[in-house]
């Protein structure tokens, strides 16, 4: 088990946020509808203004973080769900992932000419511009002993969200409605996502558990209590999404009132890079000597994290001996 970030001095000082309702999740009683609204507060500027990414690749990625605490927080795992994004476009690596226990962090790369160039050409370009061409996967990794589940899907639809119901439509065979949002707002940085479910009814009674292998029921009152519940999902606004002056359960009452919404514990987010010094120094140990002796520059191997952004700087002799 990793060391509590609090009793780990080879790590390095970043934020330590915790977002006691980041995900508050719900399901309409009777009807096939399960659903949780993310939303990251201020952990989501924590996070962005970590990096210093564009604009445009900020709002990207805090919508991916959104998806990975929404999407994680509808399974039973332990270790970490991620998701992946590589294009041919001028953001080629989008990365993000979320523990069991609701840790986030999130990797971006762009392109310094092809970027800025999109940007001169398209004052407001779309996720898919932003990623081009290629492919999105999804990830549960439990550990080296556990099997990884992964499922990878091209690039289709304009926008992440319409990404990952794809995702859902052709990897999981599993009907989801999506709306993700990030933006800078006057108190900085704020993301949140409404993430809809078709399971199946069981005599009306909804368990809040992951169950592969349900029994799909199609029967048409079904059908009509998934469509009114995304008609009614559609309602919803950025600005009420982002607004941290409005509680979950408003929000979600505002939507869902009279479809017998049900609410359930809400579940905490937090600021979650695992890097540690004995990580890496355990990474640079599996490079030879010589490689390790031209890393060297002012006396100190310096590596950064890409997650959280951090330099950890390590004597030459700390990584292992010296080439002759
Ligand atoms: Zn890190």
């Amino acid at each position: 088990m990793d060391t509590p970030a609090f009793l780990d001095r080879g790590r390095p000082d970043v934020p330590d946020m915790v977002v006691p309702r980041g995900v508050t999740p719900f399901h309409l009683e009777g009807r096939p509808v399960r659903g949780r609204l993310v939303r990251l507060g201020a952990l989501a500027d924590a996070l962005l203004s970590r990096h210093d990414n564009a604009p445009e690749v900020n709002t990207l990625a805090g919508k991916a973080l959104v998806l990975v605490a929404g999407l994680s927080s509808a399974l039973k795992f332990q270790g970490s769900f991620s998701l992946q994004v590589k294009g041919d476009g001028p953001v080629s690596l989008l990365a993000a992932d979320c523990t069991d226990a609701g840790s986030l962090r999130f990797y971006a790369r762009s392109d310094d000419e092809t970027l800025p160039a999109l940007l001169g050409e398209v004052s407001r370009p779309s996720d898919r511009d932003l990623f081009g061409n290629g492919y999105l996967a999804l990830t549960v990794d439990q550990g080296a002993d556990m099997d990884r589940h992964q499922g990878i899907v091209e690039i289709v639809g304009d926008d992440l969200a319409a990404m990952a119901t794809h995702y859902f439509e052709t990897s999981e065979q599993h009907a989801c409605w999506l709306m993700l949002a990030c933006e800078r707002t006057p108190e900085g940085w704020r993301s949140g996502g409404l993430i809809l479910e078709r399971i199946a009814s069981e005599g009306g009674v909804v368990t809040d558990d992951f169950d592969d292998g349900a029994r799909r029921v199609s029967a048409p009152e079904d059908e009509d209590a998934w469509e009114t519940a995304t008609i009614l999902a559609r309602t919803l606004t950025a600005a009420e999404l982002l607004d941290d002056g409005l509680p979950p359960e408003k929000l979600l009452n505002r939507l869902f009132h009279e479809e017998s919404l049900r609410v359930g514990q809400p579940r905490a987010l937090a600021y979650g890079c695992r890097c540690s010094r004995a990580k890496l120094v355990d990474i640079l140990g599996r490079f030879s000597e010589e490689d390790l002796d031209h890393m060297v520059v002012e006396d100190r191997i310096v590596m950064t994290c890409e997650f959280c952004n951090v330099d950890f700087r390590f004597s030459r002799e700390e990584v292992g001996p010296r080439s002759a």
